[in-house]
């Protein structure tokens, strides 16, 4: 599938669990970094994240030009079984009821996502899925998830017509069978998302794309800022100043539309959206929201999932590949473990590149004196993918911070662009920082 891929839903609450201890719902951790979501949710990210991704198999019937799997039409061999899957259901409600969602490739390449999401609403966790826009998600398909306890189903649409989506997409007629899954599962009862990503080919899209989804009954409008890694090249990714563009544009739709906006891998939404308060409140407009940065959650509220503050890759944050792999994100994929032979509460929680990512004071470049690092901190898996290193400064964000800017004019460091230019993997390709 290509990037960009969602969150998701569950029912009630949950049951024991496959050793260890059971860490039961309605533990609230305390100081934690997040917001929203469910009460019962766990919020300390250093103890349980928010979300875990599975990505159930790479097999698809797509092949999207910035797919993070570089998705093959054949299931590999070496994919987690069912009873694999099942197990690691267990072990990831030991976290509490998070929630999980099926990701690929498509999903319905395997023939047992019903099976397994009957499972994990049973165990308490809250289930989704993004499927692939192709026939294979068929009603009487949807009918059995719905069935079965999924309780949000997201898709990607990448534009704001067939022309511009299925390009992207390379099969003619995605965007129709897109908007047909999401007529029909609003139809069956289920809620839905859609996932765009953001890349060169469509920044100039996002006004239009509001207006078109505000009249297709979602709930949640996921708004995925492109890693170069899979098939996406660093040339592909928009810039600095058109992230910022989108950003601006995704804040004024906040405002208005029927449905909550995320701004994902671009942590950097939240400095945007402060400095946009802080802007209105200058010229006298009194902001009604107490949280600014989860304005519309209500929204995503309405299935039980809603959203966190502050999740980043592997701080609040999860991804289990097809073959088992523990990664802080699927769009970051260095490996601390893999669910077959490591036990992946202890991984999330203990090992070295989690506990780094999640401690800031270990970052670098401008980020590390930033005055919004609290509240931002920049993509980790954008940084790994144009460094190699995953705590380095984020390479896409416009903003320079003050403290910077005085020591690259005393001297002390090199500006953002030689910055990123000694640092980038890929000699060459100027990168589009500021
Ligand atoms: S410099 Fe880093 S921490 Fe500051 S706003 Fe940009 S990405 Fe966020």
């Amino acid at each position: 599938m290509a990037q960009g891929d969602g969150r998701g839903t569950g029912h009630g609450d949950g049951h024991p669990h496959r050793g260890g201890h059971p860490h039961g719902h309605g533990h609230p951790h305390g100081h934690g970094q997040g917001g929203g979501g469910m009460p019962g949710m766990p919020r300390d990210f250093n103890q349980a994240p928010f979300l875990v991704i599975w990505e159930t198999t790479q097999a698809c019937d797509l092949a999207c030009k910035h797919c993070r799997a570089e998705a093959q039409p054949l299931r590999h061999p070496d994919e987690l079984t069912t009873a694999e899957a099942r197990r690691m259901l267990e072990d990831i409600r030991r976290f509490g009821p998070i929630i999980f969602v099926f990701s690929g490739g498509d999903a319905l390449k395997r023939p047992d996502i019903v099976e397994l999401t009957r499972y994990g609403t049973e165990l308490g966790l809250r289930m989704a899925i993004t499927p692939a826009t192709t026939p294979l998600c068929s009603e009487e398909t949807m009918r059995a998830l719905h069935e079965a306890g999924m309780a949000r189903l997201a898709v990607s649409l990448d534009g704001p017509t067939s022309a511009v989506h299925d390009e992207f997409r390379q099969v003619r007629g995605s965007f129709d069978h897109g908007l047909r899954i999401l007529r029909t599962a609003r139809e069956i009862g289920m809620s839905t998302q859609v996932n765009t990503v953001v890349a060169r080919h469509n920044v100039n899209d996002f006004k239009v794309m509001g207006e078109l989804l505000s009249e297709l009954g979602i709930v949640f409008w996921e708004v995925f800022f492109l890693i170069p890694m899979g098939r996406a090249r660093p040339e592909d990714v928009a810039g600095a100043e058109a992230f910022e563009r989108v950003f601006n544009e995704l804040y004024d739709l906040s405002k208005t539309v029927p449905f909550d906006i995320k701004a994902t891998a671009a942590p950097q939404y939240s400095r945007v959206v402060l400095e946009r308060k802080v802007a209105e409140r200058r010229q006298g407009a009194r902001s009604e929201a107490t949280d600014v940065l989860t304005d519309g959650v209500a929204h995503s509220l309405s299935d039980g999932i809603g959203r966190a503050r502050g999740v980043n890759d592997g701080d609040g944050f999860m991804f289990v590949s097809h073959v088992g792999d523990i990664f802080p994100s699927g769009f970051l994929p260095k490996s601390a473990g893999n669910v077959r032979t490591d036990d992946l509460v202890d991984v999330y929680r203990n090992s070295t590149l989690f506990t780094q990512l999640r401690d800031r004071s270990l970052l670098k470049g401008k980020c590390s004196v930033c005055e919004y690092l609290p509240v931002c901190g920049g993509s980790r898996a954008r940084a790994y993918a144009v460094t190699g290193d995953p705590l380095e400064a984020e390479p896409f964000c416009a903003h320079v911070p003050k403290r910077w800017q005085r020591m690259v004019e005393a001297g002390e460091v090199e500006d953002a662009k030689a910055y990123f230019a000694r640092r980038a993997l890929h000699p060459g390709v100027e990168l589009p920082v500021l």
